[in-house]
């Protein structure tokens, strides 16, 4: 076997949503909302199912996808993309991560990752023969700071890997971060490849800035969504890739012998979900931040310190201080001994430097968050 999954361990999610099953465990680990998701998307793909056409559809994405997720950005975010040539549909964000990274990397080429990093990206930069160059961000603040990049950039750097807002550290970066970034690679030559997965979930009125928008990276930036995040629906695994025609012959390439195409079903009920109007959209965030608020408040009248949670599905507490020992002996004796699963934040951490941080999901209806509180009484 290739040394790079010779030696990789099963992701932290799996790990622990198998515990969670063992222990009948509440699971606030793996990061899945337990509703089923907006019925009318659902009756759509249904229908589309039954009623549809279940061949191959065309490699890049239904046509209507395709201008649907042209249309959804210009909307939501200010883009102009080509829905021919500047659009492409994947089994899920994880595929075009993988595809993009595979068409970008030469081996030798040095790539740029900002800790936490979601556990796939080191072992698809590892495998592409990348070199990766990371750069820690501490909590509570999780910015991105000059001096970093400068000691992590240099003319052998091909590609950075930016994921924003940041999972698990629920962190939101803003148009300095972002420009800040944005003056490196345009003086090194850059690509970046933008996993904006969680671009709609985002708190009290902020906005997410794709970084494909700032001065200069328009043909340098490869942006991924994911419908699982936008619609609630992570077992439906629809991506989409955006980038400049010339970056995306190259992402295309990968993408024909990684899945080829995705389900024509889910296709369309995604190009339906993506033209609702923006107060859809308000009425998913305003959801979510109550969510957000009832875990957060109640963890705190519990004693554990919870950290600024301004975007995607997560939050998390600091055991530092509280004697509980580290994040994964904390996480291990939550789900086997008191029926609740988390997540390890000394996972996204390459170097294990914070082994202190918990990541909890809190995309749960209230009665659950309220059993998973009860269970975690008298802990802090
Ligand atoms: N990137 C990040 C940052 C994620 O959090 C996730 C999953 N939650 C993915 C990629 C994978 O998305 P998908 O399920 O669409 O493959
Ligand atoms: N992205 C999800 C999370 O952060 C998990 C995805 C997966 O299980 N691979 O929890």
């Amino acid at each position: 076997m290739n040394p790079v999954f010779a030696t990789l361990p099963t992701t932290v999610f799996e790990t622990m949503s198998r515990l969670a099953r063992a222990h009948s465990a509440i699971n606030l680990g793996q990061g899945f909302p337990d509703d089923p998701g907006p019925a009318d998307i659902r009756q759509h793909g249904a229908r589309a199912l039954v009623d549809g056409w279940n061949q191959y559809p065309p490699m890049m994405g239904l046509p209507a996808l395709r201008e649907a997720v042209a249309a959804h950005y210009a909307a939501h975010q200010g883009l102009t993309l080509d829905p021919e040539t500047e659009v492409m549909v994947t089994s899920g964000a994880t595929e075009a991560l993988a595809g993009a990274l595979l068409a970008l990397i030469e081996p030798g080429d040095e790539v740029v990752l900002f800790a936490p990093l979601y556990d796939a990206y080191l072992p698809l930069v590892r495998r592409a023969g990348g070199v990766p160059r990371i750069v820690t961000l501490t909590p509570p603040a999780f910015r991105l700071d000059e001096a970093a990049l400068t000691a992590a950039f240099s003319d052998r750097t091909k590609v950075v890997v930016l994921n924003n807002p940041l999972n698990p550290s629920a962190t939101l970066f803003g148009h300095d971060d972002l420009a800040l970034l944005a003056k490196f690679c345009c003086r090194f030559d850059v690509t970046a490849l933008c996993d904006e997965v969680w671009e709609h979930v985002v708190f009290d009125g902020t906005r997410h800035v794709p970084l494909m928008a700032l001065p200069g990276m328009r043909e340098r930036t490869v942006k991924i969504g994911s419908a699982g995040k936008i619609f609630s629906l992570t077992g439906w695994k629809v991506g989409f890739v955006m980038a400049d025609a010339r970056l995306m012959q190259g992402l295309a390439k990968a993408h024909q012998f990684l899945t080829f195409t995705t389900p024509p079903n889910l296709q369309e009920a995604v190009a339906y979900g993506l033209a609702k109007p923006p107060d859809w959209f308000d009425a998913m965030r305003a959801g979510y931040a109550c969510s957000r608020d009832r875990l957060a408040d109640g963890l705190r009248a519990l004693g554990f310190p919870v950290l600024p949670a301004q975007a995607t599905w997560f939050l998390n507490i600091d055991i530092a201080g509280l004697g509980l020992g580290e994040d994964l002996a904390f996480c291990e004796a939550l789900v086997t001994r008191h029926g609740v699963a988390a997540i390890p934040v000394s996972a996204f951490y390459p170097d294990a430097s914070v082994r202190t941080l918990v990541r909890l999901c809190f995309a749960k209806a209230d009665a659950t968050l309220d059993a998973a509180l009860d269970r975690m009484s008298g802990l802090a």
